[in-house]
């Protein structure tokens, strides 16, 4: 009984650290069970499980429920090693063993019947069974043959434990040792030995076949997209790898498609809408590239074939594809309205154009940006125009990676300006890159989009924001009214999972309040994995760091984003402020996105004004927040600081003033408080 608990609290302890040793705690369970009571198995259980949850222990559970369903346990495990069974214990005895057999079934029928290794154990365990309650049937187990029957079946039932070990990968040593060790003892002891271990190897069973079957479904669910049954991503990937790995590949063709204007459906018709063409389409997408192709949904609305094109020349490859594309012609009704669903496509061969397919699939993604480019319903090939140009943006990725690490990129500063009490409320931090191999300083638009192909922009952007907190934190000591600082965050980086606590930690490191920093984002990081993009979004606004929708008007014209990404100001793009001055329509449009500002208690800013009369119509219209060349273009740090220290002394002045005014409003309106309408203006 000592060596049992001391081997208990060894197994509790193994079991919080190997993955494999779940079937040891539920033996393990099974057998305090046997010494104890099922209360007991249970708490140890879920002790354990609550130290380490997993879908292992939630089976196990499920398993000790299922046994004590079965009845009478408590009772029958509390007869005493010196105790004589009675018939009724018996009976009992025999009822359970019964019982428990077709559980062990069961899992057989879950595994795939008689063939499978669940079914041989279970046909094993099953004669013993029989031959136990057989023997338990004469009624007297004092009788020497009821002794030698359990004996036998239980050496059997030991050697059957111990196979199932090494071929199911249990560690068991446990029950080995004390079987061991029960062999020699009584005859009680002994049936008792033979139910928990039958008890054990029946759990066993379930819970390995609960965890396959569990694990076979969790697999194909990872591997497979709900919506349409296609591969999903990951699937894909598998595929890819279980074809690279084979030894007689044939050539491929893969096409990565994206159906055109699909957000429109989606936004006008709703999501379940949207599901219904993706599903018209995918059922024309696999007819027509037929049996042989391999499927798979990438993502939203983008879709990858590959197609083996053994037998064909590159040229006929290329009519087959052609004509399977244009033949894509799926229409779907909703009510009175027909949506015709057209894509647009990009293709790519290997081994003739890449030599993996993972190459040519990018080499495909890179059509498909051509093929987009140049209007919607257009199926294009890699071609050496694409090559060259993916050959330029590679070299200035690998020349940018060194400018990094050399030093050869800087923040400029390029003021906002409160023109209503002028002051300099915030500034907004621009990446330069001095090119010591030309000596040109190169603009970020020459070299941001080529960044942002890779990861190589998430180290850039955490350079940025790593400079730009440290000079921002620089700026509080020097300033009693310090700007806050505006950082442009990419796509990519705001759609990562721990982008939230990387911003976290640089405030902490660099001890600048969350206020002080202004992310700004474009509508692109909406197309992103929503469940993260929202999870930022939420964590930024708990944080307390502002948020910025850079180049508003320019994205998707959907407005209804702005309820979910709840920007702390809108930024009007240049083009729209370049135009103002003669275009009447621009002049309106810019009022009304200074309309929905207001609508939705936020400021706005207007990006690029280079002129007097752009200034004077910007202002006109109500809107305050200006930045452009008009007053300073953007400039390194030191720089910015004399100029604001020029141009702007009386700050002083116009914080009291506009404090004043804060604290007018908030004595006239009950419920008003100053602090937030000072916090909105940058103070
Ligand atoms: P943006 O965020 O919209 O930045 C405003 C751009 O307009 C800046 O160009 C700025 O120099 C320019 N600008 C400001 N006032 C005027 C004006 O009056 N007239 C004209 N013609 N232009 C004006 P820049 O610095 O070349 O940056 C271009 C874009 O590159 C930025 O657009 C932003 O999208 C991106 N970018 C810049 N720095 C970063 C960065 O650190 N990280 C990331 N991810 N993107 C950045
Ligand atoms: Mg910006
Ligand atoms: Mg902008």
């Amino acid at each position: 009984m000592k060596l049992l608990r001391r081997l208990h609290l060894q197994t509790i302890a193994k079991a919080k650290y190997l993955r494999t040793t779940a079937p040891i705690a539920l033996c393990l369970g099974l057998i305090v069970f046997a010494e104890n009571t099922a209360i007991d198995a249970y708490n140890t259980v879920q002790s354990i499980e609550s130290s380490r949850p997993s879908l292992s222990f939630a089976a196990n559970r499920w398993v000790i429920e299922k046994l004590k369903s079965l009845g009478g346990m408590e009772s029958l495990f509390d007869i005493g090693g010196h105790k004589s069974l009675s018939t009724t214990d018996l009976a009992m005895l025999a009822s359970y063993i019964k019982n428990l057999l077709p559980l062990v079934h069961n899992v057989s029928d879950l595994e795939g019947g008689a063939e499978s290794p669940f079914g041989v154990y279970t046909s094993q365990i099953q004669e013993l069974g029989n031959g136990v309650i057989a023997a338990m049937a004469t009624g007297d187990i004092t009788d020497a043959g009821f002794r030698q029957a359990l004996t036998h079946d239980l050496t059997r039932l030991k050697t059957l434990f111990e196979r199932m070990n090494e071929e199911l990968n249990v560690q068991s040593a446990v029950l080995i040792d004390m079987q061991g060790k029960a062999l020699d003892a009584s005859r009680h002891a002994l049936l008792k030995l033979f139910i928990s271990l039958l008890g054990a190897v029946a759990s066993m069973l379930m819970l390995l076949g609960l965890n396959s079957k569990s694990r076979r479904e969790a697999e194909f669910q990872a591997s497979h997209d709900a919506t349409t049954g296609l591969l999903n991503r990951q699937g894909f990937e598998k595929w890819i790898d279980s074809y690279e790995r084979s030894s007689d590949r044939l050539p491929l063709a893969l096409v990565v498609l994206d159906v055109d204007d699909f957000k429109e459906v989606n936004d006008e018709f709703g999501h379940m809408a949207g599901d219904t063409v993706l599903r018209a389409f995918v059922r024309q997408l696999t007819a027509n590239f037929g049996p042989n192709s391999h499927v798979a949904r990438w993502g939203g609305d983008e879709f990858v074939v590959a197609l083996p094109i053994d037998g064909f020349f590159d040229a006929g490859a290329v009519t087959m594809l052609r004509s399977a594309f244009t033949q894509l012609n799926t229409s779907v009704q909703f009510g009175t309205t027909e949506i015709v669903v057209r894509c647009s496509a990009g293709a790519a061969f290997c081994p003739s154009d890449a030599t993996t397919v993972r190459e040519a699939l990018q080499f495909a993604d890179l059509a498909l940006y051509k093929a987009k480019r140049q209007g919607a319903g257009r199926l294009q090939f890699y071609d050496a125009e694409i090559r060259q140009e993916r050959q330029r943006v590679l070299t200035i990725r690998d020349r940018l990676r060194n400018a990094l690490k050399d030093g050869q990129l800087q923040l400029h500063w390029q003021p906002q300006v409160n023109v209503a009490y002028p002051h300099v409320p915030s500034a907004e931090a621009l990446l330069r890159w001095y090119d010591r191999e030309t000596g040109a300083m190169v603009p970020p638009a020459l070299f941001i989009p080529a960044a942002e192909t890779s990861e190589l922009i998430l180290e850039i952007d955490n350079f940025v924001l790593d400079q730009a907190i440290r000079t921002a934190a620089a700026w509080s000591k020097k300033w009693q009214h310090p700007p806050t600082v505006a950082v442009n965050v990419s796509a990519m980086h705001f759609q990562q999972r721990e982008f939230v606590s990387q911003v976290r930690d640089l405030l902490r490191l660099h001890n600048l309040h969350p206020h002080r920093l202004e992310l700004e984002i474009t509508e692109g990081v909406i197309l992103g994995d929503d469940a993260v993009v929202s999870r930022n979004l939420e964590g930024l606004e708990q944080l307390g760091v502002r948020l910025a929708l850079d180049d508003f008007g320019t994205g998707y014209s959907n407005i209804a984003y702005l309820s979910h990404l709840k920007p702390d100001r809108l930024k009007i793009d240049q083009t729209f402020v370049r135009r103002i001055g003669h275009d009447k329509q621009m002049k309106s449009l810019v009022s009304a996105i200074i309309g929905i500002g207001r609508a939705i208690d936020c400021d706005v800013v207007a990006e690029g004004v280079e002129t007097a009369e752009q200034l004077a119509e910007v202002k006109s219209l109500g809107c305050n927040l200006v930045q452009g060349y008009y007053f300073a273009k953007p400039m390194p740090a030191d720089a910015f600081e004399a100029w604001r220290d020029a141009n702007y002394p009386d700050e002083q002045a116009a914080v009291q003033q506009l404090r004043q005014i804060g604290d007018r409003m908030a004595s006239s309106m009950p419920g008003v408080k100053s602090e937030p309408l000072l916090a909105a203006a940058g103070i």
